[in-house]
């Protein structure tokens, strides 16, 4: 992970602003001219108004003088309010559908290997946290202290070099100040960084856990199973871990407010000393004191506005590294490859050569030099014991992940030569954890908003479930879920997985994967969506992972796996008359059932 230093960030979030708004530098200028303004105002308004007194003027003269800088004062502040109250508004525009915008792009788009990976998902909600939680500082604290701290590097310019003027020790004194803050600043960031990791683990365990006590999803079993003092402790724990890490920071914190406490009183001593002496010995009137009282309190105020709001930036940086590194996180999967996915043959044909893969961390393969072609339109149906690697393996074909090493052809050509979206749309897929979006019955089958109606009814006819849909109050455009709409309504497992074999349908895809897709249903919904599968996939290759053996007769080969290799391959039939693992497998299975069945029999 790349480490970029404030300033690089501080130009990099100006620069998306400016891309999302090109109006913005103008108010990011206006709103800095008028910070800058205001103080030198409020310098100049006392030391007029005593000037105008004490030099000589008349009442009318200091009326005007200071009637007029009231004036200027006041409207300068109206504005500056004004514009920041404009800027606050754009602001919030920005975070919602600039910032946060990009990380859900990236978020489903992202190649799916890293974002479920545990430090896809530690990064997410890291960037998650930086663009949208302006109360952790993030981009909102990025954007608006990038005001204030060239606001006061400005000022620091013009009123230091006004302070030297006066006496060179008025600065040593500032510049030990200075130094002091940034040393107390140094050990506040080096604290956060060897905590940052901790923070983050602590804030994702604890938003899980909230998320999951919310959820009705859980109620039941939190209730059931009396676990609401173990959540809460947990919870609790959590957030003593995290009140601990801020005590630590606190109390660094309060080194950096003794330096400047001392110093302050170092500098006011020295400061009024010197402009005494000078008053006292006629080298400086009312008017020049005013000023330069007043120079030195802004000056030392915008020094400590400097050094808070650079270690408040720095602070900020360290998270915000997150938000740029998980935006900028590099694609492995191949993006514009050369071949055109419109000339794949359907159905396709293909082939698997020595197909190796390990999920990080593991030290042997899931899959394990793997081997296999799958003719034009055959049906494979792909079973074994759990963890044998089946669902890995349906996702290296689904193109969601991409081999170790050796290769994955279809119709001819390697995965890699396709680019990554285009190869999706040559893949339907039927996963076992079906979650439909919270949209329309027919939006969730066509996957967009507008879509061909006649289509999706066929579709739901096909997967067996138009009946249902039908008697929907609004039919297609029924919400799914009550997440979004009132009125929605929800699916069992066995509807929403005939939901899914609708939407496959509707897509057309020439290769077909299907991952225990009827693991929902009953034995005779089950006998039903196989027929329908065996009917309606006939000039598509598939691919079929099922736990039930007797499900694999409609398939042309049956393949089973041991540990990411293929143990056996035939038919149902040549598999069972060769008396192996899938023999005694299915043997097991069916004497289950004739068992059940007999008991059932007999209670009947
Ligand atoms: P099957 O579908 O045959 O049950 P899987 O392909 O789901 O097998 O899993 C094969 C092995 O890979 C198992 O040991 C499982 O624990 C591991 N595994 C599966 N998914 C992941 C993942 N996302 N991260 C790490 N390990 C995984």
């Amino acid at each position: 992970m790349r480490k970029y230093s404030t300033a690089s960030n501080m130009f990099y979030t100006l620069k998306l602003q400016t891309q999302f708004d090109r109006r913005y530098p103008l108010s990011f200028l206006a709103l800095l001219g008028l910070n800058l303004l205001l103080p030198v105002l409020a310098t100049l308004l006392p030391t007029a108004a005593v000037a105008a007194l004490t030099r000589g003027g008349s009442v009318r003269t200091y009326m005007a003088v200071v009637a007029g800088l009231m004036v200027l004062y006041a409207a300068a502040a109206y504005l500056q309010a004004a514009l920041k109250a404009r800027d606050d508004a754009r602001l919030s525009r920005f975070y919602s559908e600039c910032c946060m915008g990009l990380v859900l792009e990236k978020c489903i788009t992202m190649d799916y290997r890293i974002q479920e990976s545990p430090e896809g998902q530690q990064m997410r909600s890291a960037a998650i946290n930086v663009a949208g939680n302006p109360a952790a500082g993030g981009i909102h604290g990025m954007r608006q202290q990038a005001v204030v701290w060239t606001r006061s590097l400005l000022v620091l310019a013009l009123y230091g070099a006004a302070a030297a003027s006066l006496d060179w020790r008025i600065l040593l004194v500032m510049a030990l100040m200075s130094a002091a803050n940034t040393l107390a600043a140094g050990l506040v960031r080096r604290y956060e960084s060897r905590t940052r990791v901790d923070e983050i683990l602590d804030r994702r365990e604890y938003d899980y856990l909230l998320d999951h006590a919310y959820d009705p999803a859980n109620g039941k079993d939190v209730r059931l199973y009396r676990m609401e003092n173990w959540v809460l402790g947990v919870m609790t724990a959590c957030f003593r871990r995290r009140w601990n890490r801020e005590k630590g920071r606190f109390r660094r914190q309060i080194l950096g407010d003794c330096s400047d406490s001392v110093f302050l009183v170092l500098r006011d001593l020295i400061a009024y000393t010197v402009l005494a002496n000078a008053v006292l010995s006629g080298q400086m009137d009312a008017a020049g004191f005013t000023f330069s009282v007043s120079v030195i309190a802004t000056l030392s105020a915008h020094l400590n506005a400097f050094f808070s709001t650079t270690a408040y930036l720095r602070f900020i940086n360290i998270a915000f590294n997150d938000f740029r590194n998980f935006l900028e996180w590099e694609d492995p999967r191949r993006q514009g490859g050369e071949r055109d996915v419109s000339q794949v043959r359907r159905p396709p044909r293909v082939e698997l050569r020595n197909v190796t893969f390990s999920y990080p961390g593991q030290e042997t393969p899931v899959i394990d030099q793997f081997s296999l072609t799958i003719q034009p339109g055959e049906k494979i149906a792909l079973v074994g014991l759990n963890g044998a690697g089946k669902t890995t393996l349906v996702k290296l074909l689904s193109g969601l992940y991409l081999p170790d090493s050796g290769e994955i052809l279809v119709d001819g050509a390697p995965l890699e030569r396709f680019d990554a979206g285009a190869y999706f749309q040559l893949v339907g897929t039927v996963f076992q954890d079906v979650t439909p979006l919270p949209f329309t019955v027919g939006e969730n089958i066509a996957g967009r908003e507008t879509y061909d109606r006649d289509r999706a009814w066929k579709c739901l006819e096909m997967a067996g479930l138009r009946e249902v849909v039908e008697a929907l109050p609004r039919g297609l455009d029924t919400h799914l879920t009550q997440k979004m709409e009132r009125e929605g309504v929800d699916l069992s497992g066995g509807q929403k997985q005939r939901l899914v074999f609708a939407r496959a349908l509707y897509k057309d895809a020439p290769l077909l994967i299907l991952d225990e897709p009827t693991s929902a249903l009953d034995p005779l919904a089950e006998a039903d969506l196989y027929q329908k599968y065996a009917r309606e996939t006939a000039d598509k290759t598939s691919v079929f992972i099922s736990h039930r053996l007797s499900s694999t007769q409609f398939c042309d080969r049956v393949v089973y796996m041991e540990n990411g290799r293929i143990a056996e391959t035939g038919s149902h039939q040549e598999l069972l008359e060769r008396g192996g693992a899938y023999a005694r497998l299915f043997q097991v299975q069916s004497s289950y059932y004739r068992e059940n069945k007999e008991e059932y029999d007999e209670e009947i």
